[in-house]
């Protein structure tokens, strides 16, 4: 079922900093204050140094910030650190002697895992890294180190870090074979990050990594209509749909995540947005 590609959902958007972003500039940096916040923001060296979010980082905030959404809807997530779907799939898989295939895997694993993958199920969401959309600036700033073990400052211990202090970065999200809920919860996230919940990188307890994400564009793709639903337009192999600003989130006003929608593994007979 989910080997055949029935719909695709392209979400194009800009991420605005409202506050300074924290740039991870080394890997070794155990003096690093902010190592302990789990960092993972890159300088991209194209020439010059031009800062990226990368891809994985930004799923890594969603998939986290997720969980907690999902789990507060009163939804059932699995334990991703200590028993993630995949673990308990693997675990049944070997007791019962059979092999589940892809839809029995994803009728399976909970919400998060339906959505981000697991060990055993390929995610249908992937991020795509961010870049600049127009320019930025970098900002440096001197800090006394913390020792990454007992948390204590070092004595004398300063370096330096550098930040972006703004950048608008465009970035992008493709949900492959999605079922409605899916989108919503992506666009649901979005909203958390305009309300000030969600922030990225490093020194976040600092107020860094607010971020405000604007001009979202979504475009809709249907490989197995055999009608052209109001606002499609047919092209070869699909039929296309762009919406953009306001007009996005009117797509959803009908749409819940609930116990029924996330249970839903059935794409052949799935709605048309
Ligand atoms: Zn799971």
């Amino acid at each position: 079922m989910f080997s055949k590609l029935y719909n695709e959902a392209i979400i194009t958007f800009n991420m605005e900093t409202t506050s300074p972003l924290f740039i991870k500039a080394n890997e070794d940096s155990s003096l690093d204050p902010t190592s302990a916040d789990n960092t993972y923001l890159a300088f991209y060296k194209d020439g010059k140094q031009v800062p990226v979010i990368p891809g994985t980082s930004i799923k890594g905030v969603f998939r986290s910030n997720a969980e907690a959404y999902i789990r507060a809807l009163g939804l059932g997530v699995c334990d991703v650190l200590n028993n993630p779907c995949g673990n308990i799939i693997n675990k049944e898989q070997r007791q019962q002697r059979k092999k589940y295939d892809v839809v029995e895997k994803y009728a399976r694993s909970c919400p998060i895992c339906k959505v981000f993958g697991t060990t055993t199920m390929k995610s249908r969401a992937n991020f795509y890294d961010a870049f600049p959309d127009g320019e930025f600036k970098i900002g440096k700033r001197t800090s006394v180190g913390i020792d990454r073990i007992t948390g204590a400052s070092r004595r004398g211990a300063l370096f330096d870090f550098e930040y972006v202090e703004y950048c608008d970065f465009k970035s992008q999200i493709k949900l492959k074979n999605f079922f409605p809920w899916q989108l919503k919860l992506i666009f649901d996230l979005f909203d958390r990050v305009n309300d000030g919940l969600i922030a990225f990188g490093g020194l976040t307890s600092k107020g860094f990594g607010r971020i405000e994400v604007n001009k979202i564009n979504l475009e809709l793709r249907y490989y197995n209509s055999s009608k052209l639903p109001e606002g499609y337009t047919q092209k070869d192999y699909f039929i296309c749909k762009k919406v953009e600003g306001e007009e996005v989130y009117k797509i959803f006003k009908d749409i819940r995540i609930d116990n029924n929608s996330v249970k839903r593994c059935d794409l052949e007979n799935e709605q048309i947005l």
